[in-house]
């Protein structure tokens, strides 16, 4: 960070923002806000270049064909490969999540080269749709409470030996690969299936997110009473019988 401003990237909303994602920037928007920090947020569309000069850059699900044409525009660009290198912190939901990795299958059923900042390769899952909502353990070095989120996805991601598993599933398919793996991370970049917005269920994500782009330990607490009652809702209703 510099100037004491955090830049704060959107990246395609016109392409990727399905299930409210957008909410993710306005969470994180807003927790830093709470904590003083002045916040510049950029929502970039996919015919804009993305900046290499930001802190923290979201990525969104979307459908299989936008997800596609926000590959080909990403990898074209480049340059979300030079934030990272730079040290910007990355958070991708879902078809964002597949984009991440080295590759996905199209709309068109064909193998699609992604950007390779996380190890991981997702492939169409032979089954039904992986669809509800989810409850997992997120990795126990991020120091994060229960994961609440809502999947839907036909993809199912595989992680190679660098990528750290996010959390593993108590409730629903995550990866979908069966060995309960949710989301994968590695450094900086992370990728998960969930929405929900996942970012206002589990806003302490947004807070891990921040401190990493702050390079601190810990931030001043803020009211959560709101956040709280609506992760208390959505893990009930997780915890329902189907
Ligand atoms: N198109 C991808 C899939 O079905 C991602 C879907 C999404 O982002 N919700 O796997």
């Amino acid at each position: 960070m510099s100037d004491n401003q955090l830049r704060l990237v959107w990246i395609y909303p016109d392409l990727l923002s399905t299930y409210g994602d957008q909410g993710n920037a306005l969470v994180v928007e807003r927790r830093a806000r709470q904590r003083g920090l002045d916040v510049a947020r950029l929502d970039v569309r996919s015919d804009q270049p993305i900046p290499t000069s930001g802190d923290i850059y979201l990525i969104g699900g979307g459908e299989d064909r936008p997800q596609r044409l926000a590959a080909e525009r990403l990898r074209r660009d480049g340059h979300l490969h030079r934030a990272v290198e730079n040290g910007a912190i990355v958070f991708s939901v879902c078809a964002g999540y597949q984009i991440l990795g080295h590759e996905f299958i199209n709309d068109l059923g064909q193998r699609e080269p992604g950007l390779g900042l996380l190890d991981v390769v997702s492939v169409r899952g032979e089954g039904e749709r992986c669809v509800g909502d989810v409850l997992a353990d997120i990795d126990p070095q991020l120091g994060l409470p229960q994961l609440t989120g809502f999947e839907n996805h036909q993809g199912v991601t595989h992680l190679g030996p660098t990528a750290r598993p996010f959390a593993r599933v108590t409730i629903g398919k995550g990866n979908g690969t069966g060995d309960g793996t949710e989301g994968a991370y590695n450094g900086t970049v992370f990728g998960t299936y969930m929405h929900g917005p996942v970012l206002a269920r589990n806003p302490l994500i947004a807070d891990l997110l921040l401190k990493l782009a702050l390079d601190v330990n810990a931030l001043p607490p803020i009211d959560d009473r709101w956040y709280e009652a609506l992760r208390n809702e959505r893990i009930a209703a997780a915890q329902q019988p189907a």
